[in-house]
């Protein structure tokens, strides 16, 4: 018995009965030292590195030596850079720069040539060894080739392998044959503990191949296999192509028996599997969710929405609490617009059903997300229950607790508290008190309100604005603080239908889709760092004119490492003294008391400041409607999505506004792109979508908001289509058999839960 167990011991350890579970140092030819280097990119176990596929292929099979090459043609050689020199031509020659390089193979020497590519100076490094593919030119011994594609190799490829040689992610003390030695032998070895779970006839069905030859094929496929390992320089993770994928559409699966076909079966296979999964989770915690009983909130008495004479003939008394949404309404200082109103409805629809609602508010920038939230927390308190609103900063918390009372003048017995980290002390066991009673129908906050301690009456709503700021967990933490509450979340980062499917599910979706009236458009200039003086004189004349400015660095203090990023104070000290020294500025970032950034929010609001210059903690939310400026500082230091959020800032009153960004002057071909869509568009679809695609595949949002499930092969954006299928797929499978409880379906159970036990495991705390 002892000697059995022991033998246990010994094979836990020795991993072979660990499975994928094995940790990745018993993994063939790891060991401590590299398990450490391998844990740095995440890879704990034999599961994580079989997950962790190549970012491309080398093709050893088709490179030409430099001897051998042949002019006119195209060819690929792989050779060391034995001199490299960047010059700046003089004069008024469209060239500014030229990089110069010699590389060499054992059979020669080739001169190679890029213009205006000054960024490859980084890669381009004496003694690297290059993959080059491009056209020959030139004439024996002496070719040429004129700004070829370029992939920089590991220095360990001496012994150029034969076939197709897979391209993994490094960190430093790994090289590409260390790592393609594991990757190959782990899979050798655990190849049978890949189980299947994907139900037969699915597989059938899409044509797929089983799982472990899936593995296998993007790992280590065979040179027939149709692998991309083509001339596109495996940039930025561009190197799965989406124009191969949308070739393919509408010949849908039928591709099988092709074997040159193989690799991109494989890889659909593997995508599908990982949204099958997520696809299934989500179904089934929303099958859950619907046999779930929620509050149904009483019908407001009248029902502000219903036709009949205009808002301003009623008359209401607002000590009967049915009649505080009609009150809200009526005493509103603007009209809602058509889609404000036909969100307000929708929500209201919702609330009164049984069932909890489960709502996303999308609506650009400035659209009018916050009134129609407020609308919804009047009708929960109008029923006796109570409405929390949670935001990612305390001066949003402030702003839309401001805006709250403001709209709420008219009925004096809702009342409402703030509650974030910086309330302390007695107000704070004040307020937490209100909250638990509910002498607080309506509370707004951060984070702080999902804390332990936060206890409610009765929570009835739950609205999660700016909510792309927080985790699912965290919006969990909160709606678990009632008993099945109803939920709006607001976004104004505009999420493509495909990609909603896999961060909601199923979440219904409300839309403000115009702005309310009367915004004048914002006029977006992109300029470089000589022309600052006309920068500031343009906004010193509208500071005269009595607007506001704000004025956003990417930093707070200046760096030494990074000499030429703008910083808050340093720029507020050349601001204030050099360029507007009789404006009344002030300076605003994170690493103020919340007290300050209060004050001076209100100084602002009061018209007592006419420029902040600030970090992008105003990026949220924050409404001046007397700002008109916005100057972005380093803006190529910025991505898309957050650009036009801090443009949104402008472009609230009824002033012409103006956003100017300004950049140095040479900046990198992505980043000029980035500006050049902002001059070009305020339509917040545009940019998301333009700003998934210059991120490339990988770096979709779409995974990071994903909550707890990070895709590693599948990019919901480029599989739309596979995205699709396999939320179809999981809709049947949960239909068909809800609990799981036929036997073929018990590995795609087994799958699952241990999915969710991993999940919980790597949980950060
Ligand atoms: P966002 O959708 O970005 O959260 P806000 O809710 O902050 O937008 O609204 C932007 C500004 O527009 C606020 O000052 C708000 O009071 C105002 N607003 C909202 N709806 C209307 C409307 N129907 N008519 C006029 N102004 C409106
Ligand atoms: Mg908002």
């Amino acid at each position: 018995m002892t000697a059995k167990e022991s033998d246990f011991e010994h094979i836990d350890r020795s991993s072979a009965s660990g499975g994928l579970d094995t940790p990745i140092q018993f993994c063939p030819g790891v060991g401590p030292r590299r398990a450490q280097l391998l844990e740095k990119m995440a890879i704990y176990t034999v599961r994580d590195l079989l997950w962790r596929f190549p970012r491309g292929y080398e093709d050893y099979q088709h490179v030409s030596s430099i001897a051998h090459l042949a002019p006119g043609g195209a060819a690929t050689v792989i050779g060391e850079v034995i001199y490299v020199e960047a010059r700046r031509p003089r004069g008024k020659s469209r060239v500014r720069h030229i990089l110069q390089a010699t590389v060499r193979d054992p059979g020669g020497e080739l001169e190679v040539v890029w213009f205006n590519q000054h960024y490859l100076a980084d890669k381009v490094r004496q003694g690297a060894r290059l993959r080059l593919h491009g056209k020959v030119d030139g004439r024996a011994p002496f070719f040429k080739m004129s700004s070829p594609k370029l992939t920089v190799l590991g220095e360990d490829g001496e012994a150029a392998p034969g076939g197709i040689q897979p391209l993994y992610p490094l960190t430093e003390g790994l090289t590409q044959n260390v790592v393609r030695k594991i990757a190959r032998s782990a899979l050798e070895r655990f190849s049978p503990d890949i189980v299947e779970w994907i139900p037969a006839p699915i597989l059938e069905q899409y044509g797929f191949p089983a799982r472990a030859e899936a593995f296998r094929v993007l790992h280590a496929p065979r040179p027939d296999e149709g692998a991309p390992v083509d001339s596109a320089p495996p940039e930025e993770g561009l190197l799965f192509d989406p124009a191969a994928d949308a070739e393919e559409e509408g010949s849908g699966y039928s591709l099988s028996g092709d074997p040159a076909r193989a690799w991109e079966r494989a890889r659909r296979r593997l995508v599908f599997e990982e949204f099958l999964l997520h696809q299934y989770s989500l179904r089934r915690v929303q099958g859950e969710m619907k046999q779930i009983a929620g509050m149904a909130h009483p019908a407001p008495v009248p029902d502000p929405f219903a036709a009949g004479e205009p808002p301003d003939e009623w008359t209401l008394n607002s000590s009967d609490p049915l009649a505080w949404p009609a009150c809200f309404i009526r005493d509103l200082p603007f009209e809602l617009t058509a889609e404000q109103k036909k969100v307000c409805l929708e929500f209201q629809a919702d609330m009164l059903s049984g069932a909890p609602m489960n709502r996303l508010l999308q609506g650009d920038v400035g659209s009018g997300k916050t009134v129609v939230s407020i609308y919804a927390m009047v009708l929960a308190a109008a029923g006796g229950s109570q409405a929390a609103m949670m935001v990612p900063t305390e001066i949003l918390a402030r702003q839309h607790a401001a805006s709250l009372r403001r709209f709420t003048q008219s009925i004096p017995a809702l009342q409402s508290v703030v509650l974030t980290g910086a309330v302390k002390g007695a107000e704070r066991r004040e307020i937490l008190n209100a909250i638990k009673t509910g002498a607080a129908q309506l509370v707004i906050g951060t984070h702080a309100l999902f804390q332990e301690g936060v206890e409610f009456n009765r929570l009835g709503l739950v609205v999660v604005d700016e909510q792309h700021k927080f985790g699912v967990e965290q919006r969990e933490r909160l709606i678990e603080k009632g008993e099945h509450p109803d939920l709006i979340a607001a976004t104004a980062t505009p999420i493509p239908r495909t990609l909603s499917l896999t961060v909601f599910g199923d979440m219904d979706v409300s839309m403000i889709a115009t702005l309310p009236p009367g915004r004048p458009p914002v006029i977006t200039r992109w300029t470089q760092w000589f022309n600052e003086r006309k920068v500031w004189g343009f906004v010193d004349e509208k500071l005269a004119l009595g607007q506001q400015a704000y004025i956003v660095c990417p930093a707070i203090e200046p760096s030494e490492a990074k000499p030429d990023l703008p910083s808050t104070e340093a720029m507020y000290e050349r601001i204030a003294s050099e360029f507007l020294p009789h404006r009344r500025i002030a300076m605003l970032h994170g690493k103020q008391s919340n007290e300050e950034k209060d004050s001076l929010m209100n100084l602002a609001r009061g018209g007592e400041l006419d420029a902040l210059v600030a970090t992008t903690v105003i990026e949220v939310g924050v409404d001046l409607p007397n700002a008109t400026l916005m100057v972005v500082l380093g803006a190529d230091r910025f991505g898309l999505a957050q650009l036009h959020q801090l443009r949104g800032r402008v472009g609230r009153g009824t002033e012409k506004s103006y956003c100017i960004l300004i950049t140095p002057e040479q900046i990198s071909p992505i980043a000029e792109q980035r500006m050049r869509l902002m001059e070009k568009t305020r339509d917040g679809f545009v940019i998301a979508e333009e700003d998934l695609r210059l991120r490339g595949p990988g770096e979709a949002f779409g995974a990071r908001q994903s909550g707890h499930v990070r895709f590693h092969l599948a990019d919901p954006l480029r599989d739309a289509e596979l995205l699709r299928d396999a939320h179809q797929c999981a809709q049947s499978l949960y239909r068909a058999d809800p609990g799981l409880a036929d036997p073929a379906h018990q590995p795609l159970k087994q799958e699952i839960d241990g999915l969710y036990g991993r999940m919980e495991a790597r949980r950060p705390s």
